[in-house]
């Protein structure tokens, strides 16, 4: 996730903001999850009965970053022009598959070489613009980088873009009321980061876990197409539209995880822009999760070689690894991210667990919080850990287990996001 300052809703926004009806609070106290795809049963638009708040252009980065090259295609009439500007460098009925790169001054499309570094292809048909194996709703922008890369940027509706992030990021079987709620958490992110002034100036959003989630309209694995979007995951969008979380009058950052383990985390141990409304608090209701628990064993000797490479880029020194010890938090809660002491006998040095697991691996696991035994004769070192990601706000199994037990998106987002409120802007 982008980490940048919360932004600002204005006092006069403000005024256009129509306070939903909110049940009073029932609740006692409280990689992401897997993907979801099929074949399309519609090609409508989530753009009907939407609020202006869901007409919002947003940009999101379909590259994670520049690529030497990517494959374009477009279904249907198209103009090529500068960003920005209204002057046509070319046009089509449609193309079929090509690769653009970067050249000396521009771009390579195909055969054709354009002397511009940042060209929009707009379209009159979306979805018709394929990107790499994905096809997106809206325009694309490219943007030559320094080094010869080439910056892939889808341009669309804001409601259009969380139609594929409510499919990417959740599937159907958690429910409606979780995905709704997963809606409205999605719609705050991503309006918080558009309206805040932080970050590239050529777009707001990664179209990955970084921010969110975003598979677009739908795209190719092997020889099958799989939906990126559903009428289901619009109608969700339809029915939460313009519903965002507000944080003392204000919009915030609405991280959420896949799975907390048993206690969401204290969003500031994890996030320098976290408001107070990312509070820790306990969740079982993600039980189910597979990683609701997880274990996972690594050769001491390969943690070692990693460790001494890692301290080694902080100008400090480890020579064989004794031992790794918990020195502050509890793995077992979630207020904070633990920290573990690292020693070769001579000295010690602390790390916390989310950097421990980032030099480690990632993929094996799952989070920061976990104990460390040594097993095997002491050749082997094992974790037991507990949930997947960061653990801040929204755990999405969580709401899964919630909408299960007949809680609303509203009850839902309000139990992860402490002393937040739901309003509907227009
Ligand atoms: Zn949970």
């Amino acid at each position: 996730m982008k980490h940048a300052r919360t932004a600002a809703l204005s006092l006069s926004l403000l005024a256009l903001v129509a306070v939903l009806v909110i049940a009073p609070w029932s609740l006692r106290r409280p990689p992401r999850a897997s993907l979801t795809g099929g074949p399309h049963e519609s090609l409508a638009a989530t753009s009907k009965a939407l609020s202006r708040a869901d007409q919002t252009t947003v940009r999101v980065a379909v590259t994670s970053s520049p690529q030497k090259q990517i494959e374009l295609s477009i279904d249907g009439p198209y103009q090529l022009r500068p960003v920005g500007s209204d002057k046509v460098l070319s046009r089509g009925q449609s193309l079929g598959s090509t690769t653009v790169s970067a050249t000396s001054n521009g771009f390579k499309i195909g055969k054709a070489e354009h002397a511009v570094t940042r060209l929009e292809i707009a379209v009159t048909q979306s979805p018709s613009i394929w990107v790499n194996g994905h096809e997106y709703r809206g325009n694309l922008r490219l943007f030559r980088r320094s080094g010869g890369g080439v910056l892939a940027v889808n341009v669309l509706p804001l409601g259009d873009y969380l139609a594929s992030v409510v499919d990417s990021e959740m599937p159907t079987s958690f429910g409606v009321e979780a995905r709704k709620a997963q809606a409205i958490v999605a719609r705050t992110y991503a309006l918080d980061v558009v309206r805040s002034d932080e970050g590239d100036s050529e777009f707001d959003l990664f179209a990955s876990t970084s921010s969110q989630k975003y598979l677009g309209f739908q795209y190719r694995d092997g020889s099958r197409r799989l939906a990126g979007e559903s009428e289901a995951s619009r109608q969700i969008v339809r029915d939460t539209t313009g519903m965002v979380c507000t944080y003392q009058g204000r919009l915030f950052r609405t991280y959420y995880s896949a799975t907390c383990g048993g206690h969401t985390t204290q969003g500031n141990a994890v996030f320098s822009d976290a408001v107070a409304a990312l509070k820790s608090v306990p969740c079982d209701f993600c039980r189910e999760a597979k990683l609701y628990r997880w274990q996972a064993d690594l050769p001491k000797a390969e943690v070692e070689t990693k460790l001494k490479a890692y301290f080694r880029s902080e100008g400090k020194t480890l020579e064989k690894l004794q031992s790794i010890k918990l020195a502050s938090g509890n793995p077992d809660r979630g207020t904070e991210v633990p920290e573990f002491a690292v020693s070769d006998g001579q000295r010690t040095h602390r790390i916390s667990a989310a950097t421990l697991r980032r030099q480690l691996s990632v993929s094996t696991l799952y989070s920061p919080f976990f104990s460390i035994s040594e097993t095997g004769k002491s050749s082997t070192l094992h974790f037991e850990g507990r949930g997947h990601g960061h653990a801040v706000g929204l755990c999405q199994w969580g709401a899964r287990g919630q909408s299960q037990l007949g809680k609303t998106c509203y009850e839902i987002v309000r139990y992860y996001y402490s002393g937040a409120k739901i309003v509907q802007l227009q």
